[in-house]
């Protein structure tokens, strides 16, 4: 895939993380790998009116800053994932409310339904509150990541990481989604939480048994 086409899926991801309402205005950035470095939104530039030209190429080290605009402000958090683990093809940060409504209270989401087991093997941690665009708030997501590929900020807002785009988007949306109807069960019982065991297994599952597979195979 050339670098032209790298910048189109990020601009396709940008869209279509504005579409599914897990961000709004100016606010998330999104990154993708490529080669030695990785292309980055720009800092506060409305997505739709977003261009090829507009998006940064950063070298991995963060030593090299390519580009006519300036790379968001996260840029720190998303070259932190990536140094993570080698595996990440894509970081997304979002805003989403139900997220936020949980980052508000300083809370993680347990696991507490079979798609998020199913896409996790487990919940999703809250990490302590730092600052925006902070080294710290790198440095935090950098521990982190490694290990968990969707992590709450407190009193911030979403990361979520992927082998590329669509599924980094695609853990996002889920995330979002399981975090509302967490809140709606909250606000009149006490919702269920799957046991590590149960976690673990579901896990196991999708990754073995659901879907094509890489040739489209059962
Ligand atoms: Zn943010």
């Amino acid at each position: 895939m050339t670098g032209e086409d790298r910048r189109q899926e990020l601009l396709e991801g940008a869209l279509r993380l504005l579409t599914l309402g897990l961000t709004a205005g100016l606010s998330g950035n999104l990154s993708l790998a490529s080669g030695d470095g990785i292309w980055i939104t720009p800092s506060g530039m409305p997505y739709p009116e977003l261009v090829i030209d507009d998006l940064v190429w950063v070298a991995r080290d963060g030593s090299q800053v390519t580009g006519r605009r300036r790379p968001s402000v996260e840029l720190g958090m998303h070259l932190a994932c990536y140094r993570a683990d080698g595996g990440i093809g894509a970081v997304v940060h979002a805003h989403p409310t139900a997220v936020i409504a949980l980052a508000m209270l300083g809370e993680g989401l347990p696991c507490v339904s079979d798609s998020l087991a199913g896409a996790l093997g487990g919940g999703v941690p809250c990490l302590a509150y730092e600052p925006s665009a902070s080294q710290a708030l790198a440095e935090a997501v950098g521990e982190a990541a490694g290990a968990h590929p969707a992590m709450i900020l407190a009193s911030h807002g979403l990361v979520t990481t992927g082998p590329s785009l669509t599924a980094a988007i695609d853990l996002a949306l889920l995330v979002e989604r399981t975090a509302d109807s967490y809140l709606r069960a909250r606000a009149v019982g006490r919702p269920n939480e799957l046991s590590a065991e149960t976690a673990a297994s579901r896990r196991r599952f999708v990754a073995e048994r659901y879907g094509q597979g890489p040739q489209g195979r059962p």
